[in-house]
């Protein structure tokens, strides 16, 4: 074996105190592994060290992803970090307990499957149980149209132009084409009646959003599915739904149940959520349910031998902790159907305190007048945004130094000139945190308000905007 000439023998440290030691002297690995062990505790201090200046996650208000459990759920999923969820035959009940859990989400929106176990997958996120909901989609277009003799080399989906990123790695991946509904000013929810114009015989799905991670609303799945059944009806079609639920599945079922989105709705599907957020269980975990055993098609359950019996298994990971699939089921059992309905009220709580106190500063314009999910965004009102010196990206720069993340970003395409700042309320964010935040924000706009001069982000924002009413002012001229 060749040398590594960057070798030299090293004393490990083991014996003098970490921060004595000579190992804590030197840099941190970057490119090539380490010649020598390191003693545990110096490894981790090293390690600790490098996160040890991140934001505190409860302060992170940008993230929708569970920064606080309870101290049994910590303890119950610490203690299962060794388990693979795969290893079926090694870890029976954990395979039941998955099972049990999508029973349950089933239920929660509203299955009507007869069977003992219904129809679902374990994912490590709503991406990957996106990806599931719209590869069988895709699938059971193509077996229709092959059966009819029809080409199925085209197939496209239809969603708003405020889809989270993952749709976007679907269509790239696997070829589907992504026809989008804009957003607009008079349409901040997806816009049916141009939906419905986008569908034509090779459209697999049409996908409406619970909780749009952009704005934080709701699509309008029971005015959708009307008009696809009209939609269907006329044309001998057959535009199923896939609802993206990432957030609102775990928030809908306690705060409005008597809402129709889900199952009881003809032509959904399929749903996704993430267990990882508003289901209230550390990353990474998401359930993807079908309405019934014939919607998932069969060349998606796959079938390994060697783990000492006949597995079959629906996913794109094959190997993937176990630990959160303990951490839902006690969540289940902890809370509870009320305990659930609490959390999820009481963060609504916080966060439409939070939205009417925003609301009614005067640089500030809210984005909706009512939230469905327990987050929201706002601008700066025009006239003010024409004045100030500043942008919403110098108030996310200055909540900063205070440790707070809250993140201020540009609307998707055809509403891209508006920016706005999101606040994702969750379990573990109180009433009084909100104070402090309050506090914060007002205390920041003081100083950016006594500003002489405008920030580079402003003078950014102004020379954009320059340039496209020169661009506007160009293109009316009829060159
Ligand atoms: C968060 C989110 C996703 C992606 O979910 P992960 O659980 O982060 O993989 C997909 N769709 C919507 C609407 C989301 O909010």
């Amino acid at each position: 074996m060749k040398e590594n000439n960057s070798c030299h023998t090293d004393s490990c440290g083991c014996t003098t105190p970490i921060f004595g030691s000579e190992r804590m002297l030197q840099s941190a690995p970057c490119e090539t592994i380490p010649c020598h062990p390191t003693s545990p505790e110096i490894a981790y201090q090293m390690v600790k060290d490098e996160t040890f200046a991140q934001t505190q996650p409860r302060l992170n208000l940008a993230t929708f992803v569970t920064t606080y459990m309870d101290k049994y759920a910590t303890r119950l999923m610490n203690e299962a970090i060794a388990v693979n969820y795969i290893d079926e035959t090694e870890y029976p009940r954990v395979a039941v307990m998955n099972a049990k859990c999508i029973n349950i989400m089933a239920n929660l929106w509203n299955s009507p499957e007869q069977n003992k176990w219904k129809t679902g997958a374990i994912a490590i996120g709503s991406s990957e149980a996106c990806m599931l909901g719209g590869v069988a989609a895709w699938l059971r277009w193509k077996a229709r149209r092959k059966a009819a003799g029809k080409p199925c080399d085209k197939p496209n989906f239809v969603i708003s132009s405020g889809y989270q990123v993952v749709w976007e790695k679907f269509a790239q991946l696997w070829q589907i084409e992504m026809r989008t509904v804009p957003l607009t000013h008079e349409h901040i929810t997806l816009d049916i009646e141009k939906a419905i114009s986008m569908c034509d015989e090779n459209t697999i799905c049409v996908v409406p959003i619970q909780g749009v991670t952009w704005t934080g609303l709701n699509d309008d799945v029971e005015a959708l599915n009307q008009a696809l059944e009209k939609y269907n009806a006329s044309t001998g079609h057959n535009v199923p739904i896939h609802v993206d639920a990432a957030s609102g599945g775990f928030i809908l079922p306690f705060l409005q149940p008597e809402k129709r989105w889900d199952f009881r709705l003809k032509w959904v599907l399929s749903i996704s959520t993430s267990g990882h957020k508003y289901g209230l269980v550390y990353p990474g975990l998401g359930w993807v349910v079908w309405k019934d055993k014939s919607y998932l098609p069969e060349e998606m359950s796959f079938s390994v031998n060697y783990l000492g019996a006949n597995i079959t298994q629906v996913g794109l990971n094959f190997s993937r902790p176990a630990a959160q699939i303990l951490g839902q089921y006690y969540q289940f059992i902890r809370l509870g159907f009320e305990g659930y309905k609490a959390i999820q009220q009481s963060s609504m709580a916080v966060a439409e305190y939070l939205h009417a106190e925003i609301a009614k500063m005067p640089q500030f314009h809210a984005y909706s007048t009512t939230l469905e999910n327990p987050l929201f965004i706002w601008s700066l009102k025009d006239d003010y945004a024409k004045k100030a010196k500043w942008t919403l990206f110098d108030l996310q720069d200055r909540l900063k130094q205070s440790g707070w993340m809250v993140p201020a970003y540009t609307m998707p395409k055809d509403i891209e000139d508006m920016t706005v700042m999101r606040i994702v309320v969750r379990q573990g964010f109180s009433r009084d945190m909100a104070d402090m935040l309050l506090a914060d924000i007002k205390n920041y706009i003081s100083d950016l308000e006594k500003l002489e001069y405008p920030t580079e982000s402003r003078i950014a924002t102004d020379k954009k905007d320059c340039h496209k009413r020169k661009w506007h002012l160009f293109s009316h001229t009829g060159r």
